[in-house]
């Protein structure tokens, strides 16, 4: 199965990312719906699209928007977006007030289910993660393979969700900061690098693919990688456009 990233980024677009968002096309299952989400509709291939969001923040949402370009050139029959229940009726309410988007798009809001049924006989898990507002974490088993997304969270090798991650094939995690900038991710709820790589470590992961990069910098190495696998070495950084094979 394949897995594509469309947006690597937090919080803004930049030169080289655009905000998280990740596709698994030939199921049509979405995790997060940043600005990445308008290079969806050159990748799928169904007639479904079942769309996870991790928590409403707008670099996380704000790609919702641009479905009716996304059906222009990819017809769907249905849409669905799953998240967690007070974070939906904020979406409906806010993101497409009629004084902010015209009309509101085709979407089947639904709360996502602890035990979410996916296709190619796959399930997805949430859990919650510590972040302003409150954000979920996935994991997803197929037979064949396994990841987890987590994303706009503190790391850390005793975080709470290190059992909901354990064994998986493949984390990706979110490392908006290196460790130089580890007061400023404890100010802002997001990760740094050493700690991710110790917790990819304690969980016994198969490969760790860090994403959510601090969009001002744009350049070969935001997180000093080498530091990341001198404690974990499966570990790179995610790119926009990347493929990778579960
Ligand atoms: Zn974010
Ligand atoms: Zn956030």
């Amino acid at each position: 199965m394949k897995l594509v990233f469309l947006g690597t980024g937090g919080y803004h677009p930049n030169n080289r990312r655009h905000t998280a968002c990740l596709l698994f096309p030939q199921i049509g299952v979405m995790l997060d719906a940043g600005t990445g989400f308008f290079r969806a509709a050159k990748y799928l291939s169904g007639t479904h699209l079942d769309i996870f969001l991790t928590h409403a923040h707008l670099d996380h949402v704000i790609g919702l928007s641009y479905l009716f370009d996304l059906l222009a050139v990819h017809p769907l029959e249905r849409i669905t977006v799953h998240g967690a229940a007070d974070k939906l009726p904020a979406i409906q309410e806010h993101l497409f007030s009629p004084t902010l988007f015209p009309q509101m798009p085709p979407y089947r809001f639904q709360p996502v289910e602890q035990f979410q049924p996916l296709p190619d006989g796959g399930v997805l898990k949430h859990f919650p993660l510590e972040h302003p507002g409150g954000v979920l974490g996935f994991r997803l088993d197929w037979p064949s393979g396994s990841m987890a997304y987590v994303t706009d969270t503190t790391a850390s090798p005793d975080a709470l969700y290190s059992g909901s991650i354990a064994g998986v094939d493949l984390l990706v995690h979110e490392c908006y900061f290196p460790d130089k900038y580890k007061d400023w991710a404890i100010k802002t709820g997001h990760s740094w690098t050493s700690a991710v790589a110790r917790l990819a470590a304690k969980a016994d992961v198969g490969r760790l693919l860090l994403t959510h990069i601090n969009p001002l910098c744009e350049d070969d190495d935001p997180v000093d990688l080498s530091l990341a696998r001198s404690i974990f070495p499966a570990t790179d950084v995610a790119e926009d456009g990347m493929e990778i094979g579960l």
